[in-house]
């Protein structure tokens, strides 16, 4: 396993090949746990996990908490509505109460892009050890989606052994809102660090053509990018030309809680041109896999029937490696 070097994990924008790989081989060893009986490691016996979502969320908190459970941590979760941030207390100063009661690990989730990396930022100046996870910021990025997506496609290319070689030339889809979607940011790191070739599909409205650059610079604030070469991006408007020989397909909620303005004619309109069901997916091969990051707009995204055909989703499997991935994560970080 190589080193591992961050205190925080905030931007897949920043891991190397060898994060991507050290992530992958923790995870496949925890998913081979058992997960009835003695399901327990030792590993973060005495470590304090505080959970701080401040905005909602099914899979990732409770993953998060059920990951740090099986590494025996104690954890905590905090509740922005019955909490003082009411009373008008900044998030900071909230923050800094729950590491004063000894949190060794934040996993933060706030609707504003930024938030987890100005509190890393902070607390690292003021001295603290604590590690900060992103659990999703704003549109901008959800590192442990975007693991727990690659350690899934790796399992299916790779069972035995899903490394990141195992997305080498692989062609995957991506369709629907990339615009507002903090997975696909997070995916399109993820995937072109390991080689693939990345095909995003949506309208207009909700993909604007700047994205074919989108890993072609290291974001702001990061002087170089850690990948030497990566996969690559480009745009394709007609699902079933970008469909045409996809190894797997990802799509996307519609995060309509997020556009400020109308970006669809209507919900069937998108349903038609981007929706995905049995018939659209004849366009590829029969075994190819589709992902959804949940939660889903059954009927919209994806149709029900697809939603639910063990044969072709792996949307079940993605929330079943979400602990896996996330063990591996809060244990790199607990461990340096
Ligand atoms: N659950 C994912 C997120 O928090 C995807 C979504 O909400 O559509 O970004």
């Amino acid at each position: 396993m190589s080193d591992w070097s961050h205190r925080h994990v905030l931007d897949l924008a920043a891991f190397s090949l060898e994060d991507y790989a050290t992530v992958l081989e923790l995870a496949q060893r925890f998913r081979a746990m058992p997960t009835s009986g003695a399901r327990k490691l030792p590993a973060l016996q005495g470590r304090l996990v505080t959970t701080l979502f401040f905005e909602p969320s099914t899979r990732t908190r409770s993953s998060f908490e059920l990951a740090a459970k099986r590494l025996s941590a104690d954890v905590q979760s905090f509740s922005p509505s019955s909490s003082s941030l009411s009373k008008g207390e900044s998030l900071l100063d909230t923050v800094r109460t729950y590491v004063a009661m000894g949190a060794d690990l934040l996993v933060v989730r706030h609707r504003c892009t930024g938030v987890p990396a100005s509190l890393a930022h902070d607390l690292d100046a003021s001295g603290e050890r604590v590690s900060v996870l992103n659990g999703g910021d704003g549109l901008h990025s959800h590192p442990s989606q975007g693991l727990l997506d690659l350690f899934t496609l790796a399992r299916q290319f790779a069972p035995e052994a899903p490394t990141p070689e195992a997305l080498r030339g692989r062609r995957i889809v991506i369709v629907g809102d990339v615009l507002h979607s903090r997975v696909a940011r997070s995916n399109l790191w993820a995937l072109t660090a390991c080689g693939a070739d990345v095909v995003l599909c949506g309208p207009p409205t909700l993909l604007p053509e700047a994205f074919s650059d989108f890993v072609a610079a290291p974001p702001p604030g990061q002087s170089s990018d850690p990948v030497a070469r990566r996969g690559s991006v480009r745009i394709e408007r007609d699902l079933d030309q970008a469909l045409a020989g996809a190894d797997a397909v990802m799509t996307l909620r519609l995060q309509k809680e997020r556009m400020t303005q109308q970006l669809l004619t209507s919900l069937e309109h998108y349903h038609r041109h981007y929706g995905l069901t049995h018939a659209r997916l004849e366009r590829c091969g029969a075994s190819v896999p589709v992902l959804h990051p949940g939660p889903v707009n059954r009927g919209v995204e994806l149709s029900g029937a697809l939603l639910d055909d063990p044969r072709r989703s792996l949307v079940e499997e993605q929330v079943t490696n979400g602990i896996p991935v996330r063990m591996a994560l809060l244990y790199l970080l607990a461990a340096s």
